[in-house]
């Protein structure tokens, strides 16, 4: 089906409940990097997996004394030869490992190794730069400094097709750009983060690329509305965010999916339910509504588990409104070690109770494999393609930089119910 595993370190089993979409991602790094997983719990001070995953959740505190330790540590779990994989500690000196000048995002144990690695690097060095500054600006969604504020829609959602549309809404985004530009905290970043502070330009596009990664999910959604032909007008709308992570839900605000009522002024309430067993705690951590969402509103609440226990739990008894429209942000249910444990009980429900559903994926390659899987479990797919409101942020294989970037909601797909099956004919002889 999907292309192979790579081979687990020793240290990890997975075990029934293993369904969390880190922790696979997390254990690949050190296919592609030996060492690397235990690198970043190091430098994170933590002895295993779960106590990383216990600090994403808030349970267990990471040790960091400032801003600047943080971002140095981020830094460091970056550091190992581009061109031979070597990990610092398994060089002579450690100090030998130099940074490419032009990206300040990929490393070499020597002059060799960066020579070697040019005619490669040399098609990736400008996207990797930009991956480098985005991730230091990614830090001011979490001080609040970003999204910048937008304006309510100014055409009927029928007419706004892609990003360009959507920005020619916004108008001038200076005024709202240059106290985010001026703010203390991005002083602050750049001096933490020990890094000359890029060009304004180019602080204005990675300001621009981090946005669209935070709206991209509430017009993601909106898409959905769309497709489905469901109307906010009519009556409250539920939509569920099926595996709902920490991508979603760390610091998460009330105020999140409000670009959905900038989208569809004076709706009849929508609600949006994060639901999956990543979910961090808190203030979107409050239960989900009964039956009508609050007009013109958005509300968010979250549930901590699998779809389908929050199905059995809440939905069946009547205690979470049903789903109009359930949306998973790239849930890699290709990867096959999370089907049969967290994703296919979820697909059979949704398809055996009729729930317009789409999901989003990285790349087209992840779409293809997605497909497959869908078209096997004999679900009405209704469509798939580019996500015209895809995020524009590009992302890094972190244990592999010279390679083409994923971007978050790029691809997406959706199915309804069940594929009807033409009769079959009788034969006659
Ligand atoms: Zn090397
Ligand atoms: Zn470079």
């Amino acid at each position: 089906m999907a292309r192979p595993l790579p081979a687990l370190p020793e240290s990890f089993a997975p075990t029934p409940d293993s369904v969390f979409t880190d922790q696979f991602g997390f254990y690949a790094l050190d296919s592609n990097v030996p060492g690397l997983s235990k690198v970043i719990l190091d430098k994170l001070n933590m002895k295993d997996y779960g106590e990383y995953r216990a600090a994403l959740e808030g349970k267990a505190k990471v040790g960091f004394r400032s801003h600047k330790e943080m971002f140095e540590k981020m830094e460091e779990t970056f550091k190992f030869c581009s061109s031979c994989s070597k990990l610092p500690s398994h060089l002579p000196d450690p100090r030998a490992l130099r940074r490419c000048i032009k990206c300040l995002n990929v490393y070499y144990c020597s002059k060799e190794c960066q020579r070697k690695d040019w005619p490669l690097h040399k098609k990736f060095c400008k996207m990797l730069r930009m991956v480098a500054v985005d991730r230091l600006v990614e830090w001011l969604v979490h001080t609040g400094d970003l999204p910048f504020p937008t304006e309510k829609w100014s055409r009927p959602v029928s007419e706004v097709r892609d990003w360009d549309d959507w920005l020619a809404m916004q108008g001038d985004l200076t005024p709202r750009l240059e106290p985010i530009l001026s703010a203390r905290n991005m002083t602050d970043l750049w001096a933490n983060a020990c890094r000359t502070r890029p060009e304004e330009s180019e602080l204005r596009q990675s300001i621009w690329r981090v946005c669209s990664e935070f709206f991209s999910r509430s017009l993601t959604l909106g898409l959905g509305v769309r497709i489905f032909g469901l109307d906010p007008y009519a009556r409250p709308l539920t939509i569920h965010l099926a595996g709902a992570g920490h991508n979603e839900t760390l610091g998460a605000r009330v105020t999140d999916m409000d670009e959905l009522s900038r989208m569809f002024p004076g709706h009849q309430g929508i609600e949006v339910v994060m639901v999956g067993p990543e979910v961090v705690q808190g203030p979107i951590m409050r239960p989900p509504l009964r039956a009508f969402g609050p007009r013109g509103k958005v509300y968010i609440s979250a549930y901590k588990g699998l779809y389908h226990q929050f199905w059995e739990e809440l939905v069946e008894k009547g205690e979470a409104a049903r789903p109009d429209l359930v949306v998973g942000f790239h849930p890699g249910f290709h990867a096959s070690q999370g089907l049969g444990e967290g994703w296919l009980p979820t697909l059979l429900l949704l398809r055996d109770y009729n729930i317009p559903s789409m999901f989003t994926m990285y790349n087209e390659l992840e779409l293809q494999y997605s497909l497959r899987i869908l078209l096997e479990l004999e679900t009405h797919v209704k469509g798939s393609g580019k996500n015209p409101f895809g995020s524009q942020k590009p992302e890094q294989v972190q244990s592999s930089p010279n390679k083409p970037p994923s971007y978050c909601n790029s691809h997406y797909l959706c199915f309804h119910g069940l594929l009807e099956r033409e009769p079959q004919v009788e034969e006659i002889d």
